[in-house]
């Protein structure tokens, strides 16, 4: 496993408390964040940004027949070479709560990205009890990394609060969507930001490769006498370091991310609507369509079987649970 415990290690002692204790107030308050439904007025149409003849960037491959087991799998598939390998080599995130986070007490990455992961390897690999120690195999990445360890294979698939849109869907593979999260900010209690319309001339902070930063640049688009200042990190947890410290003003991200990095420090608040929508898929190479098939043929098993309510459940209780992303497909 890649490790960078530069930001880990300095975050670690309170993470430790978020773990031990999910049901603590400060993860109660982070939680009811993700409630919060976007206003019509100030949320994005749709995760954009360029790409030739891309209209909707959330319709994946349809899936091809019922999902088969895994004795069954296609023979020349990928779903079966990494059968043969008896590993599904999965770019993950540690540094999220709730998504993708290495909990200290437990020495396991866990979440409900982790989550979805999990049932790809157990649909590849059946139920035999063993798909974390045996079959999961955990690459540490960072948002920047996403894409490049799938395209050169040091990954097969990342699940990592990863945003479907047009540029990326040129460059990866995705499947349908899991998860809709939406862009917010994260500040000291204190502070007198209260939505993306008061960023102007504050430092902004986000990772380095994510949506989220190009999102506050193009708040400085409609705000663009006073533009925020973006402060690309890492990672998420380097963020809540640089508010924790004072070095920057504020955090802007995904609903999800912040709702863990709240949950982190109860110092901190998350204000203003979701002015984005960020929809997520899982990230597999552009050659290798049947094993996207079959991961949204997996998808579609947890939807329909309670299976993604109970893993909402299981990360973001007391959130009440939405119906489960409506999947779109091309053929
Ligand atoms: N969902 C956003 C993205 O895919 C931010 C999350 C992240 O970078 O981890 O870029």
């Amino acid at each position: 496993m890649r490790r960078r415990l530069g930001s880990l290690a300095l975050v670690i002692g309170l993470t430790a408390v978020a773990a031990c204790s999910t049901t603590s107030t400060a993860s109660r308050d982070a939680l009811r964040a993700l409630s919060v439904k976007a206003t019509t007025t100030t949320e994005a149409p749709s995760p954009p940004t360029t790409a030739p003849n891309c209209t909707n960037p959330t319709a994946s491959l349809r899936p091809q027949g019922p999902l088969p087991g895994p004795g069954a799998l296609p023979g020349g598939s990928y779903m079966s070479v990494i059968q043969q390998r008896g590993r599904l080599i999965v770019g993950v995130d540690q540094n999220t709560l709730l998504f993708g986070y290495l909990n200290p007490a437990s020495g396991q990455i866990e979440g409900f990205d982790i989550d979805m992961l999990r049932q790809v390897a157990k649909a590849i690999f059946g139920d035999d009890g063993k798909n974390q120690t045996t079959h999961l195999q955990f690459t540490a990445i960072s948002s920047a990394q996403r894409i490049p360890f799938v395209q050169n294979g040091t990954v097969d698939i990342v699940a990592d609060t990863m945003t479907i849109n047009c540029a990326r869907d040129t460059q990866v593979s995705f499947s349908s969507v899991y998860f809709n999260a939406g862009q917010r900010i994260l500040v000291r209690d204190d502070s007198t930001i209260k939505s993306s319309a008061d960023l102007g001339g504050k430092r902004t902070c986000a990772a380095a490769g994510s949506t989220s930063i190009a999102n506050v640049e193009d708040v400085n688009k409609t705000h663009a006498s006073a533009p925020a200042i973006p402060v690309a990190v890492t990672d998420w947890t380097d963020c809540l370091v640089a508010l924790q410290s004072g070095t920057i003003d504020a955090v802007s991200t995904d609903d999800t991310i912040l709702a863990g990095l709240k949950a982190q420090d109860p110092h901190t608040q998350i204000v203003g609507d979701k002015f984005t929508q960020e929809p997520y898929g899982m990230a597999m190479k552009l050659d290798h369509p049947e094993f996207v098939r079959f991961v949204n043929s997996v998808l579609e098993r947890i939807r329909a079987d309670g299976t993604w309510t109970a893993i909402w459940n299981r990360w973001l209780t007391p959130a009440p649970a939405p119906a489960p992303p409506t999947a779109t497909y091309r053929d």
